[in-house]
């Protein structure tokens, strides 16, 4: 059963009087268990929906539409399946307390892998979920493979239980199911021969595997379940190794660079980030792969779009991360603006100086940063420190710490999505 939780005015659901908090509970004769039953079973264009009303009456809607046509109908939020394993460096069991609970959830769900990108495990992935997998064509999906050698896969998911991951991943393979897929790597765990069994078991995949992402551990001040080392510049140079060798071997065989290395593995690693030709279709941008160099085309691309901003200050608050990469784009935007821009490197006071990344300070952070800031004309914060409802990882309200800084704030992307438009007729 899946349930209602707002209908389209004038549409099919509204005309039959489908109401929130409908419960539907079948689509031509097969049961409904969530909203990816809902949204494959309705795909057809005859359907009987057997339906619960609110005050218990029960209904067989007969639905007949026409191509393309919607039914008007948004579920309540899945309920997430829980991750079952305790990877010593899981970012979630490294939160400081006191945040709000949903930010605790540690979700392993192959059905938001395949709906948003999310990584999942597939440990807890039974029988008839393969089935359904195969059945609605999931495909792609986010694998957190970490290792595919068995007993390292066991230590680093914490999880004794974890199936067989290149058995899980041949099986959805031979029935067309695509993967994009990430090694976490912990210095001493999965590197080295760990990784070099991983690549070539993905890689003996073919065309199931269509990118591999290496990403290094990332650990906060608070993550007490983690024992192993950190991850540093000899650490992280070794892991490239691993990738340059492979890419090669994969543009030499396959017309792509099939494995990437993080962002941030670059940056620790201390060497040059690759340009953005270098990342495809920059299928895990959102794992980290590529984004620096999407932000720089970003930028490049936008420039001839900025207008006069003679005279003007723009501060520019990042993380520690970005501190190397951004004089070179700050110094194209005062070429094409004329204004001075002034990089604010924040340090994170909720995770601690280990977490260095833009997208993760709080608004605490950009109230410290900014505070007494009557200088600037204006300051651009990383737009990824915002939920959509606009409120920073710390509970801070955008909306409330910009009405209480001296200056008008604006959360960026790449800086041309602000100055082209609003920065400037703020600063005018
Ligand atoms: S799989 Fe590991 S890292 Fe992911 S949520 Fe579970 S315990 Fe955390």
């Amino acid at each position: 059963m899946v349930k209602v939780a707002r209908v389209l005015p004038d549409s099919i659901a509204d005309e039959l009087g489908i109401k929130v908090g409908t419960e539907l509970i079948s689509v031509n004769g097969r049961d409904l268990h969530d909203f990816l039953d809902w949204e494959f079973l309705t795909a057809e264009d005859e359907l009987l929906v057997e339906a619960r009303q609110p005050g218990g009456d029960e209904i067989v809607y007969g639905i007949q539409r026409s191509e393309g046509e919607q039914l008007g109908v948004t579920l309540e939020p899945p309920t997430v399946r829980r991750c079952a394993n305790r990877c010593e460096f899981c970012f979630i069991e490294g939160l400081p307390t006191g945040l709000r609970r949903n930010l605790y959830i540690r979700d392993d769900d192959y059905r938001l892998s395949f709906t948003y990108g999310n990584f999942a495990t597939l440990s807890n992935v039974k029988d008839r979920d393969i089935a359904r997998i195969l059945e609605y064509r999931l495909s792609p999906l986010y694998v957190s493979v970490h290792a595919t050698n068995w007993e390292a896969r066991k230590v680093l998911l914490n999880n004794p239980r974890v199936p067989n991951i290149v058995e899980q991943l041949a099986r959805l393979a031979d029935g067309g199911i695509q993967f994009h897929c990430q090694m976490v790597v912990v210095p001493g765990l999965n590197d080295g021969d760990v990784l070099e069994e991983s690549l070539s078991d993905l890689w003996n995949l073919g065309d199931a595997v269509v990118s591999g992402a290496v990403v290094p551990v990332g650990i906060t001040q608070f993550s007490h379940l983690y024992t192993g080392k950190p991850m540093d510049a000899a650490a992280a140079g070794a892991l490239l190794e691993h990738v340059a060798r492979w890419s090669e071997r994969a543009r030499r065989e396959r017309g792509a660079n099939w494995v990437y290395g993080s962002d941030e593995l670059y940056l620790l690693a201390e060497r040059d980030l690759p340009p953005a030709e270098h990342y495809g279709d920059f299928s895990q941008i959102e794992n980290g792969i590529g984004a620096v160099a999407s932000l720089r085309s970003r930028v490049a691309a936008g420039l001839d779009d900025l207008p006069s901003m003679d005279g003007r200050r723009v501060g520019v608050v990042t993380g520690k991360a970005m501190a190397a990469l951004m004089p070179e784009l700050i110094a194209k935007l005062h070429t094409a603006t004329g204004a001075t821009f002034e990089l604010i490197i924040a340090e994170n006071s909720l995770f601690g100086p280990t977490i260095t990344s833009a997208g993760l300070l709080v608004g605490a952070d950009i109230r410290r940063a900014l505070t007494d800031r009557r200088d600037l004309s204006i300051a651009l914060i990383p737009a990824e420190t915002i939920n959509d409802d606009g409120i920073f990882l710390d509970d801070v309200v955008f909306a409330e710490l910009r009405g209480s800084l001296p200056i008008p704030v604006f959360p960026s992307y790449d800086f041309i999505d602000v100055l082209a438009t609003e920065a400037q007729a703020v600063a005018a």
